[in-house]
């Protein structure tokens, strides 16, 4: 189906397209050293234009899709240059997997870094982020600009250089976990990042969107109350589903019954449950929740002793991810591990928020469309829908659906023994790490042989490897969910990979694995497998041993690019790669993630998704419709539906599911939002003092704030001595409050504001006699100090706040309004809190230096 709205707002890029082309061409002629030279014109040239950036936009493309030319030997698509377009102008391009998304957004990061502002581009995880840092930096070495990458090895030290590069290739959690700690810096030299400019967003839709319902967190360490989770445990064994609990999946929440609260209250000798200065509750729904809903090996995996996060969407173990409310410590306990300390938020931001910082996000996915509202919603992005660069003909056969789960994956092994033995590569695709396990047992136990791609820890550094050959001949790969992998699957394998893999084994790891090692004896006579192996060990000159292997690489490159040629014209003939999905998962965008790994760049390809009226988007999200329609269709035990109904419910199933969880993500952005705009006030004031050589006139706007402030409520108590006496006592004034008789309000105002001055300017000239510059370090250091423990306090008590507020939400009042209200009210509590006490601190500084 042709996008009417995406055809036209791709038509009208058509000319730029054009006028970039012949720019291209009239580059193709000028020398290396010409080709650099650009870079040095077009910043004048935008410079002069005022920092336009569209003015030089068709020279800036040109320049990059030469210099990707003479880097790669490849030359960029239209469709590649449609998409940097798009992306230029903060939307969302979509463009199907093996577009060559990568390349696509050198384009953009090209023309921004020109401001000499820096961009970076954000990735879901280190693999990708190197790998594309390094493709960057050889393309990027021809205009003669700096390409930086962060991952999670990259030192504190090294930090600030990769920041300050033209353009920084990084991770979503890295880049937040930076700002964060930023924000608590206490030295102005230890902020690492630049004020956020121009960000390109790779995988938009796994960092927007299935991450946005985690905030990042840096959080502190308290007091472990392990007994507490212990007993809980033991207790949530005890109670008995429907009698004393009811679980509601869908919501992945759990209400105690009366029989229930009565039970508990019984055993753990209480009154009421229910009492504030109780704390059992949320223990015991945190064990019940524990019991019934987390699963190890599908929510969480083990290793070494320690509770993992697995994401749901993409089956990777988020390490050092932790559920917070005591949920995390409550699967320690039924575990039977060591309860970790509990948490106290010191930070925290969303991923909405963070990137709502830049002043300029783009993003680019193969699977947008499907939540075009939201990004238009929350992040004001477009979703275009960029053609591909050939005509994608991979066939989406409609669903087969079984009766129960057990005959669901007996055919779905069966059809992979039928692929194996024909050879067609076929990748299935599962949504936990368990169905990946039960699938490949079963597979084994057919003498099937195949790879196995899981969130298990073992796994993930092979992932590239596997991924590699999943299209190659009789390759049969099961993964759990595909999401941010980022590695295409190239048909018959792709050579340049299996390569450099090849040399990489040999020469650096002398790994023991081999990659198609039959082939290998027969591409490389013995001296030259000997000189590979042995690289290292043996004392060959930096010369001699750059020399051979370049001439072994293009040997082996010649070889297997004629090799795997063949063997992907066997595997088109087989009728290309052949996806199988094995459950609908709670998005449509996820399942399109999975489908859109066959057929790249026109090749032929297949996708089917087997499915059982056991599947949780069944057996929760289904409804009366989806029932009914079963049993009016009388399906036997082995033979599976092929029903348009049934497929058309399913559909509008799954499409709730997304409502709701859409819902979810809004609820948790309108929530943020609040304490985001609190954040940035806090941020900002903190950043302001931290940058400033000369702090004083601060801590004077703090005071002459309070005193202005205090004479307010000093007025409206009608003038109450107790209010005068604790001005003078916080400013540390010796002024009789008598002296103050017969005054109005201004003149107190006045006078006070003169009293302070002449106290403080005292103080000053005092400490500076102790020791030069004291003060100004003294200052600092109250401000920022204060401001972080105030703030601190500030999250956990709008933590507090969030939850009652979900108690009380049964009135009339919306919920969202109470709790904006009350929030406004407890930041202005701790702005006043802040600059009283660092009045007072400071006022009396005289005490701590004479300790
Ligand atoms: P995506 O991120 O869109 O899935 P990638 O950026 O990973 O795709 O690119 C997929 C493959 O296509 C890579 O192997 C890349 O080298 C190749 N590729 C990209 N652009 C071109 C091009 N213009 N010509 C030939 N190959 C290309
Ligand atoms: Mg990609």
């Amino acid at each position: 189906m042709i996008n009417i709205f995406s055809y036209n707002s791709i038509n009208k890029h058509k000319g730029t397209l054009k006028r970039i082309n012949e720019k291209y061409g009239s580059l193709k002629n000028c020398s290396n050293s010409e080709l650099t030279e650009q870079t040095q014109i077009l910043k004048i040239k935008l410079k002069q234009a005022n920092f336009e950036t569209d003015t030089i936009l068709v020279e800036a493309f040109a320049t990059v899709k030469e210099a990707i030319f003479r880097a790669l030997g490849m030359t960029l698509f239209d469709v590649q240059i449609l998409g940097g377009i798009i992306l230029n102008n903060a939307n969302i391009a979509e463009m199907k997997t093996g577009e060559g998304k990568t390349l696509a957004a050198l384009l953009p990061a090209y023309l921004h870094c020109l401001k000499e502002e820096g961009v970076h581009v954000v990735t879901v995880n280190d693999y990708l982020a190197k790998r594309d840092a390094n493709l960057a930096q050889t393309v990027f070495s021809y205009v003669n600009i700096k390409v930086g990458l962060i991952t999670q090895n990259t030192s504190s030290s090294k930090r600030k250089k990769e920041y300050s590069s033209d353009i920084t290739y990084i991770t979503n959690s890295e880049l937040g976990f930076d700002y964060l700690k930023d924000n608590m810096a206490v030295h102005k030299d230890d902020i690492i990042q630049r004020k956020f400019y121009y960000a390109i967003i790779d995988e938009v839709d796994s960092i927007l969107i299935d991450e946005a319902r985690t905030p990042l967190v840096i959080s502190g360490i308290t007091e472990v109350k392990g007994q507490l989770y212990a007993e809980a445990k033991d207790l949530s064994l005890l109670l008995k589903n429907t009698i004393h609990y009811k679980i509601d999946e869908k919501y992945k929440s759990i209400i105690l019954t009366e029989t229930g609260i009565t039970f508990c209250e019984k055993i753990l000798s209480i009154n009421n449950l229910y009492d504030t200065n109780s704390p059992w509750i949320r223990y015991i729904i945190n064990g019940l929740k524990a019991k019934e809903l987390f699963l190890q090996n599908k929510d969480y995996i083990i290793k070494n002793d320690k509770v993992i996060i697995v994401d749901e969407f993409t089956g990777r173990i988020m390490e050092g991810r932790r559920w917070s409310d005591g949920l995390h410590q409550s699967i320690e306990a039924k575990e039977s591990l060591k309860i970790e300390a509990e948490n106290k938020t010191l930070a925290s931001i969303t991923y909405q928020n963070l990137f709502l910082l830049y002043n300029r996000i783009a993003g680019m996915t193969g699977t947008a469309k499907t939540e075009e509202n939201e990004f238009m919603n929350i992040y004001n992005m477009n979703v275009i829908n960029i053609p591909t660069n050939k005509k994608c003909i991979r066939r989406d056969l409609s669903d087969l659906v079984y009766k129960d789960e057990q005959n669901k994956w007996k055919a779905i092994a069966k059809e992979c023994l039928d692929m194996y033995t024909i050879g067609r590569p076929t990748l299935i695709g599962t949504t936990s790490i368990s169905k990946s396990e039960l699938l490949s047992k079963m597979l084994t136990e057919i003498n099937v042989p195949h790879n196995l791609l899981n969130a298990k820890p073992e796994n993930v550094s092979k992932e590239a490897e596997i991924i590699l050959q999943a299209g190659k001949k009789n390759s049969i790969t099961i993964s759990t969910n595909m999401a941010g992998r980022g590695t295409d699957i190239i048909l018959g394998g792709n050579p340049e990979k299996v390569v450099s893999l090849i040399v990489q084994n040999y020469a650096y790891n002398n790994s023991v694995k081999l990659i198609d090692e039959d082939n290998l004896e027969k591409i490389l006579n013995t001296d030259e497998i000997r000189f590979l192996r042995y690289v290292n060990k043996l004392n060959f000159s930096e010369n001699e041993k750059n020399l051979n292997l370049k001439k072994i690489n293009s040997k082996l490159l010649k070889n297997y690019e004629k090799l795997f040629q063949k063997e992907r014209k066997e595997i088109l003939e087989l009728g290309g790669l052949y996806v199988i999905g094995t459950e609908r998962h709670e998005s449509r965008r996820i399942d399109n993630q999975l489908r859109g790994r066959s057929g790249r760049q026109g090749d032929k390809g297949r996708s089917r998704f087997f499915l059982s009226l056991q599947d949780n988007l069944f057996r929760i999200f289904g409804g009366n419709n989806i029932e009914n329609l079963i049993k009016r269709l009388n399906i036997n035990d082995t033979t599976p539906i092929e029903s348009l109904m049934l497929t058309k419910s399913l559909n509008s199933a799954q499409q709730k599911v997304e409502a709701y969880f859409y819902d979810i993500r809004k609820q948790l952005y309108e929530y943020d939002e609040v304490i985001n705009n609190q954040r940035k006030a806090i941020y900002n004031e903190r950043k302001k003092i931290l940058k400033s050589n000369f702090t004083k006139d601060c801590i004077l706007e703090y005071a002459e704030y309070t005193i202005e402030e205090m004479l307010k409520i000093y007025a409206k108590t009608h003038r109450e001595d107790r209010i005068l006496k604790k001005i003078t006592k916080l400013l540390n004034i010796k002024s009789d409050i008598k002296n103050f008789s017969g005054m109005q309000i201004n003149e107190m105002k006045y006078y006070l504001h003169e009293q302070l001055r002449i106290s403080y300017d005292l103080k000053e000239i005092y400490l500076e006699q102790l020791r030069p510059g004291l003060i100004r370090q003294l200052e600092k250091y109250y401000l920022l100090q204060q401001i972080d423990q105030a703030w601190q306090e500030h999250i956990e008590k709008m933590n507090l706040l969030k939850e009652y507020i979900g108690w009380r939400s049964y009135g009339q009042q919306d919920p969202l309004i109470e709790y904006k209200n009350e929030a406004f009210h407890l930041f202005i509590n701790m702005i006043t809190y802040i600059r009283q006490t660092v009045i007072y601190l400071i006022m009396r500084s005289r005490l701590i230096i004479d300790i």
